[in-house]
């Protein structure tokens, strides 16, 4: 396994099983000759947990918009086109509600196209071989020799904080020290920005993702969780259910 990312290493943290089934079991269901059992997998795999469906929702509707009422109106189109049961539609109805009011959004849309950098749609690092992916984000020139940047995300760790500086020094050779980073949780509308002096160093975040994906890459058995509150909320429970049937025969 080369490759690393916060998802990653949140759903191996989440359940191995779920990693497993979720990156390895799932994609098997594409083949051609795939069995019904596999497609389905598949097809769970591809469904988005409202959180992750919110997510996308306004990453696309502020990637495309140009000014903020055209934003709010994409995030709905957003919402609709997908045909999200009507909790979800809620959930988004709120959280554009939030965004109305919410400064770093305004911030975003205040200045002019050419200062907004062109961050990739999904930013990758290298580091010992290994592919570290991250999730979108905008960045922009703020004020003189500073750049923003506004991440939508139900997550603030340190570590989304680092790899947003991380990707941008190499990408724009921006200095760490020049970067204000804030994350907005779209659920609540409150916005994380980053402390730099609380954040921890570039080495010990480095050490962090070598040491998880080290975990992932040596992980042999994969193990149901026993924490079955989680199993409630998991997309593949029944297929679980299925799996932990047979394991225990
Ligand atoms: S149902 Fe439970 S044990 Fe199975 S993959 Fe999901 S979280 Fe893991």
């Amino acid at each position: 396994m080369t490759f690393w990312s916060p998802g990653r290493a949140r759903r191996f943290a989440f359940c191995k099983k779920f990693f497993r089934l979720y990156y390895e079991e799932a994609n098997q269901g594409l083949a051609p000759d795939a069995p019904e059992s596999l497609r389905q997998l598949n097809r769970r795999k591809a469904i988005l947990a409202p959180g992750e469906s919110l997510v996308a929702g306004l990453n696309a509707a502020l990637a495309k918009a140009g000014a903020p009422d055209r934003m709010l109106r994409e995030a709905e189109r957003y919402c609709f086109l997908f045909d999200r049961p009507a909790s979800e539609q809620e959930m988004f109805r709120d959280a554009i509600t939030h965004l109305k009011n919410c400064a770093a959004v305004e911030a975003y849309f205040a200045i002019s196209g050419e200062r907004r950098l062109p961050v990739d749609k999904i930013p990758v690092r290298h580091l010992a071989g290994i592919q570290i992916f991250s999730s979108a984000f905008f960045a922009w020139r703020s004020t003189p020799g500073r750049v923003a940047t506004l991440e939508f995300s139900a997550f603030h760790d340190p570590m989304r904080f680092f790899l947003q500086k991380w990707y941008l020094f190499d990408r724009f050779h921006i200095a760490a020290e020049r970067i204000d980073c804030t994350i907005v949780d779209p659920s609540s509308g409150i916005e994380f920005h980053e402390d730099p002096t609380q954040a921890p160093s570039p080495e010990e975040m480095l050490r962090t993702i070598l040491l998880s994906h080290a975990e992932m890459r040596d992980c042999t058995a994969f193990p149901f969780t026993d924490d079955r509150k989680r199993c409630e909320d998991c997309r593949f429970s029944d297929y679980c259910e299925l799996l932990r049937a047979r394991a225990s025969e």
